[in-house]
C-alpha cells in the first residue's frame, strides 16, 4: 500500500473530495465480471459439468438419504445440494432470516474524449473507492467510459424485481454524486444506468450453513464483496459439503452463522431509516451518526 497526501492523490486520479488515498498496487486489480462468469463457464464444461440455465429451482424436498431438487421442468434426486443462490428465496426460512436483499446501482457515462480524460488524469487507471458512509466506486471501461456506482436501497419483502430499478429518477442522486466527484465532468453525460441485489447479512462477508442434515450448504452473504470473496465461499462451501475436516472448515467463518435480521416490517422500517441516514452522516452528522452507531452496536457493519 502506498499512502499518498491530496496532491498525490490528485495527480493519480483529480477530485476536489480527495483529502488522501491508500493505493494498493501490487494486490489489487479489476476485473470484467461477465467475462469472469463467461471463463468459467468455460472452464466448468471443459471439465465435464453440465450446465442447465434457465431452470430455476422451485422447491428443494428432503427424502431419505436424498434431496430432489424440483424445477419448472423437471426435477432432480441428489445427495447433495449446494446452493450458491445469492439473496433467491430458496424456501429455507433459516436462510430468509440471516440474508436480507438489498439493491445497489450503477451507472456508466459515454467514452469520454482524450480531452476529458486529461481534465481528470486518471493514467494509472486503478479501480477506486471512498471511504465515507455513503461510498461510492468507479473505474474505467476499456473504451473510457466511467462506471460509477453505490446507491443502495432496499424494497420491501426483499422484491427481487422492483419497478424503480427502471425509473430514471433512481440514478439522480448517484448522478449527483459523479459531478460532486468530477465536477471538470460536468459536460459528460450517462448512456447507462441499473440496479442489483446484494445478500446483506449482518457479518458482511461470506458464511456457509449446513441444512437437511447436511445434505444441503448454502454459502453467500457477501455483502456487495463476492466477485473474488466467492472463489473462496465455494470452497468453504464444498468443504463443508463432503464433510472435510480442513484448515478452512476450522475456521470461526465455516463454523458461525450471522444473527438473525428482524422480520419485515421492522426490516423494511430500518433499513429505510438507515439509508436516509446514509445521506449526509458524514458531513451533517446528528441523529444520522446516531442512528448508524446504534445499529453497528447491534452488530450489523455498516
Ligand atoms: C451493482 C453491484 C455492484 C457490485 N460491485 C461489486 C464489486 O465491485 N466488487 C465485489 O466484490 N462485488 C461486487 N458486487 C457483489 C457481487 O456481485 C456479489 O457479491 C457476487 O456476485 C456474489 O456471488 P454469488 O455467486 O454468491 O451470487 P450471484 O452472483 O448473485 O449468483 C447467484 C446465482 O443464483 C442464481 N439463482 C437465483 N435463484 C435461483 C434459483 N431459484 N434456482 C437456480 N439458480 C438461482 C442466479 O441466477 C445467479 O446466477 C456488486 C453487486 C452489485 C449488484
Amino acid at each position: 500500500m502506498v499512502l499518498l497526501d491530496s496532491e498525490k492523490a490528485r495527480e493519480q486520479l483529480d477530485s476536489p473530495l480527495f483529502a488522501g488515498a491508500m493505493w494498493s498496487r501490487n494486490r489489487s486489480g479489476t476485473i470484467h465480471p461477465a467475462k469472469l462468469a463467461w471463463g468459467l463457464k468455460a472452464a466448468a464444461l471443459k471439465l465435464g459439468v453440465r450446465l442447465h440455465e434457465h431452470s430455476p429451482l422451485t422447491r428443494l424436498e428432503e427424502a431419505g438419504r436424498k434431496m430432489i431438487v424440483h424445477t419448472q421442468a423437471g426435477r432432480i434426486e441428489t445427495p447433495r445440494v449446494l446452493l450458491g443462490t445469492g439473496t433467491a428465496n430458496v424456501g429455507v426460512s433459516d436462510i430468509n432470516r440471516r440474508v436480507m436483499q438489498v439493491r445497489d446501482h450503477i451507472i456508466a457515462t459515454s467514452p469520454l474524449t482524450d480531452e476529458q480524460m486529461a481534465r481528470i488524469g486518471w493514467k494509472n487507471r486503478q479501480g477506486v473507492y471512498d471511504t465515507r458512509t455513503q461510498l461510492n466506486y468507479f473505474r474505467l471501461t476499456k473504451d473510457n467510459r466511467i462506471i460509477f456506482g453505490g446507491r443502495v436501497s432496499y424494497h420491501f419483502g426483499g422484491n427481487n424485481n422492483p419497478a424503480q430499478d427502471r425509473d430514471e429518477s433512481t440514478y439522480y442522486k448517484l448522478a449527483e454524486a459523479f459531478y460532486r466527484t468530477f465536477p471538470q465532468l460536468d459536460d459528460v453525460k450517462f448512456t447507462h444506468a441499473w440496479g442489483g441485489p446484494i445478500d446483506y447479512c449482518s457479518r458482511g462477508a461470506v458464511f456457509a450453513r449446513k441444512y437437511h442434515g447436511g445434505k444441503t450448504v448454502f454459502v453467500a452473504g457477501y455483502t456487495g464483496f463476492g466477485v473474488a470473496g466467492s472463489r473462496f465461499g465455494a470452497r468453504m462451501g464444498l468443504e463443508m459439503l463432503w464433510n472435510r475436516d480442513t484448515l478452512i472448515t476450522s475456521l470461526d467463518i465455516s463454523r458461525k452463522g450471522p444473527s438473525y435480521i428482524p422480520p419485515e416490517p421492522v426490516r423494511w422500517i430500518a433499513a429505510k431509516i438507515t439509508f436516509n441516514a446514509f445521506d449526509g452522516a458524514d458531513d451533517r452528522g446528528g441523529w444520522r451518526r446516531w442512528w448508524i452507531n446504534s445499529i453497528k452496536a447491534l452488530g450489523f457493519p455498516m
